[in-house]
């Protein structure tokens, strides 16, 4: 029995339920380990490598929150009339350094340190102030509208942990404790090609019977979004020699490499049988449309994904299947997938056994609940219906008809970058 008979891998035997598929793939990935230095808005985007302690409090200081005045809660008493003699003037980054005494205030602004000796702010809207005579008409409790030393960050504390993402509030936060550069992973590297006698690239005219290569495009276009490093390799014709070179060269130091075409069971399609000779197959059929003849194994040290030819094929087998294998290769903890559950506007008759990922259109309907519609042409072939889509709609792999005004799943595209 050769691998290709195996229960559940087969072209023509049953293919490999898309959660099965994306389990076995996760299982196969470890994630980069090592770091690099650099500063944070370079590191936008990255994943923490380690924890980051905080060596400062944040805030740094007792500051106010409101612009008021500040005083000493415990000198006064329990019924109005409140009088104080104002006795200076605290700002933001121009403190007050002398002591606030008994019945004396000082007129505070937001964010500036709370002098010595007070330890409540008042809003100035509840004050009257007569040149250094403030009378205050409602009390705030003691330690009103005081932001106190380190009540966002302690000095010491674990400010952010590995496996993070710096996304734009953790490059603000590393700032905040006076962190200018991170340690973070390296990222991932990717090589890619494209396969085909027919595929000729853009800028050069093409021959009778060639196509312009557009999967190179999205492919990089979907990767450079997961901020990887790509390694594009071009085209490759359908000659197994050649193929062979591209898949060895391709896994010369990249973690991962996609290809796309040649994984079907046309008489060009060399690329299973290439690569199961080098590699391990892990699987090479998977119950989704589009994408159906899908492989994944590993290389060398490299995971291989072998995407199906047809445009649309490549767009949906890479989002459902090799980014979230890209972001857990970039250190990333689980991804939890974005599905949003949308009224269906008209009926969409489907075939049990397989998932399904329809392009679609999703708009706020009258009531303000998600309602989604087909795009037109659903081909695997029409690109155009992902650019006139804003998310896939998700048909699991039991239904059969999806029934015009119930619920179904949608992936927008937003949550796929
Ligand atoms: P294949 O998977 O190689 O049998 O290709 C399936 C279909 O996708 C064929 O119509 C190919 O011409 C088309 N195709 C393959 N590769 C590309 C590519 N890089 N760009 C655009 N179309 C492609
Ligand atoms: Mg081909």
């Amino acid at each position: 029995m050769t691998t290709r008979d195996k229960a559940g891998c087969g072209h023509d035997g049953p293919a490999l339920p898309l959660s099965e598929a994306l389990d076995r793939v996760l299982a196969a990935v470890t994630p980069v380990s090592e770091s690099e230095r650099m500063p944070i808005r370079e590191a936008l985007g990255r994943v923490m490598a380690r924890d980051v302690r905080s060596a400062i409090d944040v805030p740094a200081h007792d500051n106010s929150a409101m612009d008021g005045y500040a005083l000493r809660s415990a000198d006064l008493p329990d019924a109005a009339p409140w009088k104080l003699r104002l006795i200076g003037a605290a700002l933001a980054g121009r403190p007050f350094d002398a002591r606030v005494g008994e019945g004396e205030c000082v007129r505070i602004m937001t964010g500036a340190p709370v002098p010595e000796g007070a330890d409540t702010v008042v809003m100035q809207e509840r004050v009257e102030a007569d040149n250094d005579r403030v009378q205050i008409n409602a009390l705030p409790a003691p330690g009103a509208n005081v932001r106190l030393a380190g009540e966002d960050i302690r000095a010491g504390d674990v400010a952010l942990s590995a496996g993070g993402q710096l996304r734009p509030a953790h490059i603000g936060l590393l700032a905040s404790i006076g962190i200018s550069e991170a340690d973070v992973l390296r990222r991932p590297r990717v090589a890619f090609f494209s396969t085909g006698d027919e595929l000729c690239e853009v800028g050069t005219p093409t021959e009778p019977g060639q196509i312009y290569d557009s999967n190179r495009y999205t492919l990089f276009g979907m990767l450079q979004r997961l901020g990887v490093e790509i390694v594009d390799l071009g085209v490759i014709r359908d000659r197994p020699d050649e193929l062979e070179a591209g898949l060895r060269r391709a896994a010369e130091g990249a973690d991962l490499i996609v290809t796309s075409g040649g994984v079907s069971v046309g008489e060009a399609d060399y690329l299973v049988e290439i690569f199961e000779r080098l590699g391990q197959i892990d699987f090479w059929s998977v119950a989704m449309k589009p994408g159906r003849p899908t492989v994944f194994g590993t290389l060398g040290d490299a995971l291989y994904f072998g995407l199906p030819g047809n445009p649309v094929s490549v767009m949906a087998t890479f989002y459902q299947l090799a980014r979230p294998a890209i972001l857990k290769l970039s250190g990333l903890g689980l991804q939890v997938p974005v599905l949003i559950s949308a009224t269906c506007a008209a009926t969409i008759e489907t075939k049990a056994g397989r998932t399904e990922f329809l392009r679609g259109v999703l708009s706020r309907g009258e009531q303000g609940h998600y309602v989604v519609a087909k795009t037109g042409h659903q081909g695997s072939g029409i690109l155009s219906s992902m650019t006139q889509a804003n998310c896939f709609i998700v048909i699991p792999e039991g239904a059969e008809v999806i029934e015009a005004g119930s619920q179904v799943d949608v992936q927008p595209f937003e949550a796929l970058v």
